[in-house]
């Protein structure tokens, strides 16, 4: 799989969508990625460190940034204290 180096830094108002080998999906905010991994990650330290929820391995296939508007920006800017609900839905989001 081809792994972005897109840094998180500058989609921080975007999420990431990863998909598993399994065809587990979810989504993890960018801005609360940062807030694990700090400023200097790129997506594919994300892909790195996600697990699935559902068959427990690392085998994310494919990842999409996702612009969902910007009704999250100021959050993201703040401390990198976002709502994280978009990741209880066990996909693949353990960071
Ligand atoms: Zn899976």
């Amino acid at each position: 799989m081809k792994r972005p180096t897109t840094l998180l830094a500058t989609i921080q108002s975007h999420h990431l969508y990863l998909e598993c080998a399994c065809g587990r999906g979810a989504e993890v905010s960018v801005a609360d990625a940062i807030g694990r991994l700090g400023h200097s990650a790129n997506v594919s330290d994300v892909v790195e460190k996600a697990r699935c929820a559902a068959c427990g391995k690392k085998s994310v296939k494919e990842v999409r940034i996702v612009y969902k508007g910007a009704s999250d920006t100021a959050m993201a800017g703040a401390a990198g204290t976002v709502d994280s609900t978009c990741e209880d839905d066990g996909g693949v989001s353990d960071l």
